[in-house]
Parts: C-alpha cells; sequence; structure tokens
C-alpha cells in the first residue's frame, strides 16, 4: 500500500509541473465545476500512437461534461513527424510535441503518459512496428499506465482489426491496448509491477469509430449501431461560455509544429464509440452506466459526499469561501479513507478547491531560472490569504531550508513576503527530459528508473512546502519552484527553475563533409552557465583524424555568454564516417553536453541536455559541373549538403525562371513536394523542360500524389504517374537493375555498400507508371512486397537529362549518408563528360 501511495506521489509531482509554470487561479465557476470533479469518482483513459491522434472532442467531453478524470495515453512522443514552427526534429521535436500535449491537456482538462516506444517513422503495418518497438516493454508500460491511473473505461482511437489500413503505429497501438485490457487484472503478467502498484481490471473497451471507418457518411448510416453508444461532444457549457467542441478545437490547436491551428466549432456533433470488450451499458448516452461514480465508491467515501453534495446543490457563486466551513470537514474525512488510490486523488483536488475558494496564493519563484549543483539560490516566498479565513502560515521551507520566521497569521487581504536560501546538493540531477538522459534503440527509449515510466515530463524536484492551519484544519501545500519575471514585449513570464552544468559545448554543423583531404575548421561554442567560468575544451575524435591542438583555454565573465573556439581538424587520406566531441574541462569535472532551448509561446521553455558531437565524413567524391539553381519546396536540407561537398547552390523562386534564366546552371534540383507547395510552377513546366531540352539537368525529389496531380499531367516531358509507394526500412535491399547506366557510374561507381547506413527509410510515393523513354535504375522493396523500380528514373530529353526520385536525400545527406551523397552527385553530372579537377572540388 505504502508503495502505492510513493508512486501516486510520483505521478502528481510529474503533473505538477504542468501546470505550475503560470499558477491556476480559479474563479468561482471553474472553482464549481472542480468541486463537480471531486465529486465524480470514474475514470477513463483515451489510447493512440501519437501527438495529435487523439480525439480531443471526447477527451474535453469527458472531462468537462462527464466530469471524469480523462487521461491520453499516446504510445509515442511524435519524433519522427515534421515540424512546421522551427528546426527541432527527431528527439528534440519529441519533446516540443511532448509540450504540446500538455498544453492540450490544460485546455481539455485531460491527463497525459506515454510509454518508452520511439516514433522512428512511417510504418506500413504493425508486425514491423512492434518488431521495432520491442513489443513486451511497450505492451508493459501500457499495462502499467493502467494498472496505476485505474481507468473504469479505455477508449481506443484505431482499430486493432484492420491492419496494414493505417500507419502501423496507429494499429499497433489499438492492438496493445487491447491485449492490456485483458493482462492489467492479472497478478502473472508483469508481476515487476506489483511491488509498486496493484492490478487493475478495467470495466469496458470501445473503438472510438465514426463515419471515416466506414468509408461513406451513407455507409455508417445504415451500419448496425446496436453495440455503439453515441454522445452529442457539441455540448454547451454555460458556465465557461464555451461549446465542448470550441474547447476541443483550442486544445487540438496547440499542436503547431503539427500546423493544426484551426477554427473553433460550435454546435451539435456526435461521437460514436463501438464495445469491444465488457459489458453495454443500457443507457447508449452514458459511458459509466452500471458504474458507481459517486462518493459510496470508496469505504468512509459516503459521508464525504453528504456534504460535498450539499455543496455543489447550494453553490455560492459570489463568495466560495462560504463553504470552506463543510470543505474542511470533507479533507479531514478525505485523509481517513483506506483506498489509498482515491485517497491520494481526492486529496490534490479539494486542496485547489481550498486554496480557490480562500483566495490562496503561494509562490516560490528563484532569483535566476537556472543553476549549478553545489551553489545557492534564493527563492523569494509569497503567501496572500484573500478571504476571511483564519489562515497560519505555521512554517514554510524549500528543500531542506527552514525559513526563521513561523506562526504567521495571514490576515486578509495582506501579503507576506519571505526569502529562503536554497542549496542544490552535488549531486543534484540536471533537468532535461528523463527519456533522454540514456541512448536508446531505433525503437526504444531507454529509462533506467521504473517507476517514472508514463510520466510526460521529468518531475520537478525542488518544492517550497507550505505549512498551514485553516480554521483549524492543518494543511500542508507544495509548489514547485518557478522562476517568474518580466519582459517588456511580452509581460508577465513563468519559467520552471532547472539544474543544469556549469557549461555546455556545440558544434553548429551536426554532420561534416571533407570531400578531400583538405583539413576544415571546426568552431566549438561554449556556454557559461555560471558567472567566472575557466577551464580548458578537448576536441575528442578517432584514430586516422587529427586535430591541430591538444586544449584551449578559456575564461568567460557572465552566466548565458558564449564563446567561440576554432579547432582544425584534418581527415584521413581513406573514405571513413566518424565522430568529434568536445568536452569541457572545469575544476576538475568533465563536461560533455550540449543545451538545447527549446522556446515557444504556447509551451514552458524546454532545456535539453544531449552529447555534443558532430558526424564527420570523409568522403572520395567526385563530380561535374558547379552551378546548382534550387528551387525550395516544402523545405529541407539539401543545398547546405550539396555546398558541404563544394556544389556552389543558387536558391529560385518560381518568379525567376524565365526564358533563358536556367541556363547558366550545371543542373536544376526540386526541393521535396515543390509541386504540392509551389501552385505557380505549373506556368513554368514549358520554360524548364525547354532548359532540359537544350542541354539542362532537371532533378525532382518527391511530391505527394493527391489531387492536386491531375493539375500535372505533364509534370515531366514524358508522361509518368505517382503513387504511394514507398519503401520505409531503411535497411530493405536495393538491387542495382540499370547496372551500365551513367547514373550508377558516373563519376562516382555505385556499390552495394553505398546503400547501407541510410535512415528512417528508403524513399517514398515512387511513380508506379511511366513512359518507356524513363529507364529504372533501382529495384527495391519492403519484407512481403513486391519490388518497386520508380524510386529513381531518369530520361534523356533533347539534348538534357530529366531525373525523378522518391529516394529520401532529404533525410540522408543532412545525416552525412555517405552513398546517398555519391548518388546525388551522379545525378548532377548526368551528361557531362568529365569530372572536375581536384581543385576545382573544394568548398
Ligand atoms: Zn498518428
Amino acid at each position: 500500500m505504502r508503495n502505492i501511495l510513493v508512486f501516486f506521489i510520483g505521478i502528481l509531482i510529474a503533473i505538477l509541473p504542468a501546470t505550475a509554470q503560470a499558477p491556476k487561479k480559479l474563479s468561482s465557476s471553474e472553482a464549481f465545476h472542480a468541486l463537480q470533479k471531486l465529486n465524480f469518482l470514474g475514470s477513463a483513459l483515451y489510447i493512440a500512437a501519437h501527438p495529435d491522434d487523439e480525439n480531443t472532442r471526447l477527451i474535453s467531453y469527458l472531462s468537462n461534461d462527464v466530469k471524469a478524470r480523462t487521461g491520453y495515453l499516446s504510445i509515442t512522443r511524435g519524433d519522427g513527424g515534421q515540424n512546421l514552427i522551427g528546426p527541432e526534429l527527431r528527439e528534440l521535436l519529441g519533446v516540443l510535441r511532448t509540450q504540446e500535449l500538455l498544453a492540450a491537456r490544460r485546455i481539455d482538462g485531460g491527463q497525459q503518459f506515454f510509454t518508452r516506444a520511439n516514433d522512428f517513422g512511417y510504418s506500413k503495418h504493425p508486425k514491423e512496428t512492434l518488431k521495432l518497438w520491442d513489443k513486451a516493454s511497450v505492451l508493459s508500460d501500457v499495462v502499467w499506465v493502467i494498472r496505476n491511473f485505474k481507468p473504469d473505461v479505455i477508449i481506443n482511437r484505431f482499430d486493432h482489426r484492420t491492419a496494414g489500413s493505417t500507419h502501423g503505429h496507429h494499429t499497433s497501438s489499438a492492438i496493445l491496448s487491447t491485449e492490456a485490457f485483458d493482462l492489467a487484472g492479472n497478478a502473472t503478467i508483469y508481476p515487476e509491477h506489483l511491488s509498486k502498484t496493484a492490478t487493475w481490471q478495467p470495466r469496458r473497451l470501445f473503438f472510438n469509430t465514426s463515419w471515416w471507418f466506414y468509408g461513406s457518411r451513407e455507409n455508417f448510416e445504415k451500419a448496425d449501431k446496436s453495440n455503439m453508444l453515441n454522445f452529442d461532444t457539441g455540448v454547451y457549457y454555460p458556465l465557461k461560455g464555451l461549446s465542448n467542441n470550441e474547447i476541443a478545437s483550442l486544445a487540438s490547436s496547440q499542436h503547431l509544429c503539427q500546423g493544426f491551428g484551426r477554427l473553433t466549432t460550435r454546435g451539435s456533433e456526435k461521437e460514436y464509440i463501438e464495445l469491444l470488450k465488457g459489458d453495454l451499458p443500457q443507457d447508449e448516452n452514458n459511458i459509466f452506466d452500471g458504474i458507481d461514480t459517486s462518493w459510496s465508491r470508496v469505504k468512509g467515501g459516503a459521508a464525504v459526499g453528504d456534504i460535498l453534495y450539499a455543496v455543489a446543490d447550494n453553490f455560492n457563486f459570489s463568495d466560495p469561501s462560504q463553504h470552506l466551513p463543510e470543505l474542511l470537514s470533507a479533507y479531514t474525512l478525505i485523509q481517513k479513507i483506506e483506498d489509498p488510490h482515491w485517497r491520494l486523488i481526492k486529496t490534490g483536488e479539494i486542496e485547489d478547491l481550498i486554496t480557490a475558494v480562500t483566495g490562496l496564493y503561494l509562490e516560490a519563484s528563484a532569483d535566476f531560472a537556472y543553476s549549478n549543483p553545489g551553489n545557492s539560490i534564493i527563492v523569494n516566498l509569497e503567501a496572500l490569504n484573500r478571504s476571511n479565513a483564519q489562515i497560519t502560515l505555521k512554517s514554510v521551507k524549500v528543500g531542506n531550508s527552514m525559513a526563521s520566521e513561523k506562526e504567521i497569521a495571514l490576515a486578509h487581504n495582506t501579503k507576506k513576503n519571505l526569502e529562503i536560501e536554497m542549496l542544490i546538493p552535488e549531486d543534484a540531477e540536471y533537468s532535461s527530459p528523463y527519456w533522454l538522459a540514456e541512448k536508446g534503440s531505433l525503437g526504444m527509449y531507454k529509462v533506467d528508473n521504473p517507476d517514472i515510466i508514463g510520466s510526460p515530463e521529468t518531475a520537478r524536484k525542488f518544492f517550497a512546502t507550505f505549512e498551514l492551519e485553516i480554521n483549524g484544519t492543518p494543511l500542508h501545500l507544495k509548489k514547485a519552484v518557478i522562476r517568474r519575471y518580466s519582459r517588456p514585449d511580452k509581460g508577465e513570464l513563468y519559467q520552471p527553475f532547472e539544474v543544469l552544468p556549469e557549461a555546455s559545448s556545440r558544434i553548429e554543423d551536426k554532420v561534416i563533409i571533407f570531400s578531400d583531404s583538405s583539413p576544415k575548421q571546426i568552431p566549438v561554442t561554449i556556454k557559461a552557465l555560471k558567472d567566472n567560468l575557466k577551464g580548458e575544451v578537448q576536441l575528442c575524435f578517432s584514430e586516422g583524424w587529427k586535430v591541430d591542438k591538444e586544449v584551449i583555454p578559456f575564461e568567460i565573465i557572465n552566466k548565458g555568454e558564449e564563446k567561440t573556439l576554432i579547432f582544425t581538424l584534418t581527415p584521413p587520406e581513406k573514405e571513413d564516417e566518424n565522430y568529434i566531441s568536445p568536452i569541457v574541462k572545469i575544476d576538475g569535472k568533465e563536461l560533455t553536453k550540449e543545451l538545447i532551448s527549446i522556446a515557444y509561446d504556447h509551451i514552458p521553455t524546454q532545456s535539453v541536455l544531449l552529447p555534443s558531437e558532430a558526424k564527420v565524413v570523409r568522403l572520395n567524391i567526385q563530380k561535374a559541373g558547379e552551378h546548382i539553381g534550387y528551387i525550395a519546396g516544402a523545405g529541407d536540407k539539401v543545398p547546405e549538403s550539396l555546398e558541404q561537398i563544394g556544389y556552389i547552390v543558387h536558391t529560385i523562386s518560381p518568379s525567376d525562371i524565365q526564358e533563358g534564366s536556367l541556363d547558366k546552371y550545371d543542373a536544376v534540383v526540386m526541393g521535396i513536394r515543390a509541386y504540392n507547395v509551389l501552385p505557380e510552377l505549373k506556368f513554368k513546366q514549358d520554360l524548364l523542360f525547354k532548359y532540359v531540352h537544350q542541354g539542362g539537368n532537371l532533378i525532382v525529389q518527391y511530391n505527394t500524389a493527391g489531387r492536386w496531380d491531375r493539375a500535372y499531367e505533364n509534370i515531366a516531358p514524358f508522361p509518368l504517374k505517382l503513387s504511394r509507394d514507398r519503401v520505409t526500412n531503411e535497411n530493405s535491399p536495393v538491387e542495382i537493375i540499370a547496372k551500365d547506366h551513367a547514373l550508377v557510374n558516373f563519376p562516382n561507381p555505385i556499390e552495394p555498400k553505398d546503400f547501407e547506413g541510410w535512415v528512417q527509410e528508403r524513399g517514398l510515393y515512387f511513380p508506379s507508371e511511366w513512359d518507356p523513354n524513363f529507364t529504372p535504375i533501382l529495384s527495391m522493396n519492403d519484407e512481403d512486397e513486391t519490388a518497386t523500380k520508380g524510386s529513381l528514373l531518369v530520361s534523356p530529353y533533347g539534348k538534357g537529362h530529366y531525373i525523378y526520385t522518391g529516394l529520401s536525400f532529404f533525410r540522408e545527406l543532412p545525416a552525412g549518408v555517405s552513398g546517398a551523397y555519391k548518388i546525388f552527385a551522379n545525378m548532377l553530372s548526368i551528361g557531362k563528360d568529365k569530372v572536375d579537377s581536384e581543385n576545382d572540388i573544394k568548398g
């Protein structure tokens, strides 16, 4: 029992920081809503695969209309997606999307959970997904979340019965949920959980269906709905002045990095859920029908209900502090409830309500947003009672430091400020997302402490504990230490207080390509995270590489200031892929992390510490041509990558394409999805083809197939039909089928090893049909699928060449994949008969 309690304190603390940035100060209608939720003892858990999969209409409906504890378990943090608002990708995108989910939950009233599964990119089938995810571990995490959150009902976003019809992660989330529903109540399954929590059997499992899964609205009209419940998720909440669907739109509009900002919607809207397991409710509109969700559910709860239902029936909106005596009596009774699960949840809820009705404001703000282990910080405390209740601040401590002043009477609306000096222990852990502390695998994060699995973010470590007596009832309330400050252009801001190392280091370019044996300068930027920083930097490298200096000493006066030091790195003669990493040495400590700050207005600023390193690649690459015209599409880093191997890249916009304007380029390259995002390109097709006909070289990277492409019957000078064919396994075998073609021979001979070390996928949206003028160069396929030959197609046209490729160069080049560079250089060089001399290649 004690262990369960420990876990829940853990989970509550983990949830705290999300709400602890800007403190919630409840209006009386919000306090009334909190009271209604306090009076509801039932829980629902929604399960899907990614941030943005969740149906915020249903989550908001369950949380705000039904008043249930409502959770969203997203199997992944969405690392594999795109980012429309900034540079964060991969694990950093996962951090951003985690915070966007928390922001959405602050609006719709839900709680957020995750597993250790990593969003490794698109997956066609759950079979592939569950291999990369380590199914047993992810299933354990789902069971763990169920055993701790204890939902009465679980709702799957996706259908576990239709593998292959959607993203493999989607179907897998439903498969895992369905299996976990059967396992969570069985003590022989994952018995290692049971020293920390207890088994739990949810009562019902549903699938959140809709017409979309039936192909059309007409089909769904006709479908048998005897096994379904339905809710009006457009219900209006007068106390909020908002419809449920308006709240849902506001919540899903937090997914800004995925471009989910959208209009709010209003009006009646039906949502359907299909029963998969458990008993069918009698009432088709009540998911909790037949489940006791009243205070009588728990032993000792009926007496609490007697008090709190009466308060709800006669709630005083103009002066809710009138209810303080009843709330304090209920609080005392809740402390005697034996069931630790509900005791802990309801204690937290009633503490919030008591705080709200007394207008009690408690805050602990550090004098700086971060500090280092072993340092002391000043924490400014504020305690204010805005009611007529008798409130005494018996004592207050921050960390282990107790304020000397005790027994302070908090008189009505008279602010009490205190200052406490807090020591950050030498062994304090750095504030960084816990799931990134160690290197995981492609499909899984590594988390050493099993107790924190499921938590959305790293638990805050520093709290102020206020020991209070309110009208004679003792209460202790905890507030996470934050940093409150203002900026003239932003107003008041709250930031989590963080513990960071004394310094961080960074190499700006994460991949550095050496296309010959010339040395390159490597700038290493040191950021001071304390005042008067003095130390030295060493650059670690691998055998065969050479660095000009053993160490470079440095001194930085001010916290927050940066200094850039230059090492010169000489590559080996032969081809090699390796890593370099700076070590900052200060007072006998070796600091090896880069600090990445993720700052947007819709989320609390995130500090992420990752190993400071850069990939270095020595390539023996030949190329012909020099000047490349690049038409940027949806955004990729291909131009920067081409510059690394010595090309001069000129960015051109569709309006720059005029008669003869392209003739100066050795090749013209379309960025990814250029035809999808640049509608004006269709007026330039004739000029582009004319450029090719007169001897130019046009390379078109992937575009998504869709409605738009009918307007582009002439995407190529000869017929070409795009499809959704993709090869998602980056290790899928590749066969060179046009062995004698220049594309695989000149100037770089392409060999099987050039298809090793690729990342995330081979390619996507390959053409499925093409004119006989095209030569397919490669053949590839994912396991158990037929081979596709559309990944790289080339056709002569007039004196020039047209190339269409769905190969994922936009992923491979920035990742420093040697083979991808060679194939790209060959594409750019096609039609030329001699390579540039060594001297010309240098960038
Ligand atoms: Zn998804």
